[in-house]
Order: C-alpha cells, then structure tokens, then sequence
C-alpha cells in the first residue's frame, strides 16, 4: 500500500462532518477535533516544527527551510471537514485494484452501483486503483485526499534533505463546507508569502478563477385594505414582488447558464403576503464589470417599481460575499505559472475552468494570500458516489513537491 492511500484510509475513517445551520462557533461540530488531534501528533511524529492547534481547530505546522538561498515562504492548506450534506460516520472505504472498466458494487446497499454509463470519469482509470464508498456514507476524499497529499509531501521533504527547499507552511482547516471557517483563520500568523488549497478533484485541475459573489435581499413593502374597498389604494406586496422578478433576465439563471455566464438566483422567498413580501437572491458573475452590472440592474427594477408605486415600496439590500480571485493572482501570476509549470514537467495537462461557486482560496486571496487550487484525485463531491484514484493522489504530492523545487530553483 502506497503512503499517500495509507494516510488517506486512515483519515476518512474519521467522521468530521461539519453543519451549515451552526454560525455561532468554529469548529461548527466536535467531530472534527478527532481529525484535527490525530493530525496534530501526527504532524509532531513526523518533525514538522511549531505544530499548533489552536482554540478554533486550526492546525498550522513548518517545514523549516534547508537552505540559506533567500525564498519565499510558502503555504498549502486543505480542509478536515467533510460536507453537512451527506453521511460522514462509518465511512467504510472499498478499494478496487486494478479496475476493469466496469461497475462497481457499493456493497453496503443492495444493487447499488458506482457505474461508468452514470460517471465516465471512472473511464479514465482502468487499470489503476479506486477508492470508493460502501454507499452508506460519503467518502470524505473532499478534503481528506489533499490532507494525505500536504502531509505526504512533508514527510517525503524530511527524509530527502537532499532537496533544498525554502520554509514550508501547512494549515489543516475546520468549516470549509459551511464557507465559514476560513474567516477565522489568521493569515497573518500563517505568514506564507502565497499558498495553495488541494481542494480540486481530477488530474490536472488547476484553479485560480472564481466568482464575484453578493446575496441580495429584496423585502416588499404593500399595502393592505379590505378587497372589497381596495379600488385604486391596494398594493399587493406578493405580485409587485413577482414583478419585480420578472424584471431579471430570465437566461440569467442557473439553470440556463454554465461556463463564465453570470446569473440571478432567486434562492428563496419568505413572509409572502400582502402587506410584505421578501426573496433573496444570489448574484453571480466571473468578470467585474458585469457583476457590476447585474447589481444595478437589480437597483434599476427596484427604481422603477418605486416610480410606479411610491418611493420605498421596494428596498435592495446588496452584500457582498467573496470575490473573483483572479484580481489578486493576476500581479503575482507565477504562483499560477509554477503550479502549471510542474504539472507540465510531470506530464500532466493542466486543466484550468472557472470555478462556478468560491473557494477557500478566494478569501485567502482578498485577505491578502494569494492562493489557487489544486487538484487531488477525488470525485463525485458529498454523496455516496464519492471515489479517488490512488495514481493522481500520487500526482498531487508529485506537484506540492515539484512546486517547491522550482521556488527553489529560480
Ligand atoms: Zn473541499
């Protein structure tokens, strides 16, 4: 068994599930103290230096450089916590050597298959080693695969001195499935000059492009008389509210968009009636400016509504979320260039798409570390279909120790 899978299997064992409907603590759940301890001795064992796990789960170590050469420092960080919404307890791992290309039982419930008519990714492993699940739980590859990767790496750094390389940063992280363990941790203290996240999935996945991201809330105010009398002064909150939808571009939704198209998300409504009526919207769009845009428009249909029915009748409240990280990597785009660099020494075609959701990454990046992500060899995210591929989380410590080498080498 190779190492990177022997950690992997070790880890995933271990529940960590995370919960989204907490927002007062982190971490968001106990469980992932469990991880985040054994990691910790784990780390010790090895040798890494100032290994630090702190009141919030977070867990940071060093790599201390080897060599005198001046170098940037640099981070890498993956996420303990696996999704809120799927099973994380009792995870019991299938490996399949040797895949033959066809479909895979998940043993732990009757009939159900891991099919390549369902995933033709799976395709692309006949002949190496799959990890998948019994199909009662997800697998936890999301993010334990990048965790065995960073350590994998590291232990592989310490026992080869031979390779010089500059400081090394880890961090282990809580609440990344919630979106909101990152904001506690302290970049600062982190101290990498930039850092990467391997939170991707297939072989060569390169990332370092996200959304603009703002919710709005748009609250309703009508006016209320008894229908009878209502000639002329009811104003019906619920149907100006639909009104106002139907201002948005109807092929700017998510479900008519894909690649760098934006939308409009009417997430949900609440309060409906006639007297008040509210929706919040996710708004989204790779590129600045259109962002921009589509946030005025919003403010436009709410100007015209207010014009047609009396000021204050409609209120936008726009907040921003996260932002495209791409704003911050562009002056520093040989963090991006190295990474494609060493996937290209190591044979691997990189694979760059814009990431239709946020990363960790893009927070890092806002608050001032550059971080793209990388891939880790898992597949099929938060659910029962969940698998790895053993050869690319090889890969994948093949690329963090590639990384390095070339920081070293320039
Ligand atoms: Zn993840």
């Amino acid at each position: 068994m190779t190492e990177v899978l022997d950690r992997f299997l070790r880890y995933v064992k271990i529940n960590t599930r995370s919960d989204e409907f907490i927002l007062d603590r982190t971490p968001t759940t106990d469980v992932q103290w469990d991880l985040a301890r054994l990691l910790e001795k784990e780390l010790m064992e090895l040798g890494l230096q100032d290994v630090a796990l702190n009141e919030q789960c977070f867990l940071t170590a060093t790599l201390p450089a080897n060599t005198d050469k001046k170098l940037p420092v640099i981070g890498f960080l993956a996420h303990i916590d696996t999704s809120p919404d799927f099973n994380g307890e009792g995870v019991k791992p299938q490996i399949i050597e040797n895949y033959d290309g066809g479909d895979i039982p998940l043993k732990g419930k009757a009939g159900m298959l891991l099919s390549p008519k369902e995933f033709p990714d799976l395709l692309n492993y006949v002949g190496q080693t799959l990890i998948t699940t019994d199909g009662t739980t997800l697998l936890g590859a999301d993010d334990k695969s990048g965790v065995s990767e960073i350590i994998t790496a590291m232990a592989f750094l310490l026992a080869h001195p031979e390779i010089k390389h500059g400081k090394i940063r880890v961090a282990f992280t809580p609440d990344e499935e919630t979106g909101m363990g990152i904001t506690h941790f302290d970049v600062k203290a982190f101290g990498a000059d930039f850092a990467y996240t391997l939170d991707g999935g297939k072989l060569g996945e390169l990332e370092f492009e996200n959304f603009n991201a703002s919710q709005a809330t748009v609250t309703v105010h009508g006016k209320s008389v008894h229908p009878g009398d209502a000639k002329g002064v009811l104003v019906n909150a619920q149907l100006v509210f639909m009104e106002f939808n139907a201002m948005l571009p109807v092929e700017q939704r998510p479900e008519f968009t894909a690649g760098r198209e934006g939308f409009f998300h009417l997430l949900k409504t609440a309060e409906g009636g006639v007297e008040q009526a509210k929706g919040f919207y996710l708004i989204r769009d790779h590129d600045a400016h259109k962002f921009e845009v589509k946030e005025q428009l919003m403010r436009d249909a709410a100007d015209f509504i207010n014009r047609k029915y009396g000021a204050g009748t409609v209120e936008v409240n726009i907040k921003e979320q996260y932002r495209n990280m791409r704003e911050k990597l562009e002056p520093v785009f040989h963090v991006v260039e190295t990474a494609q660099q060493a996937l290209q020494e190591l044979g691997i075609q990189p694979i760059v798409n814009p990431i239709r959701g946020g990363t960790d990454g893009a927070q890092l990046s806002y608050r001032g570390l550059p971080t793209p992500n990388l891939f880790t060899g898992g597949h099929n995210f938060h659910g029962p279909y969940e698998f790895a591929n053993v050869e690319t989380m090889e890969k994948a410590v093949q690329v963090i120790i590639r990384i390095i080498e070339l920081y070293t080498n320039k």
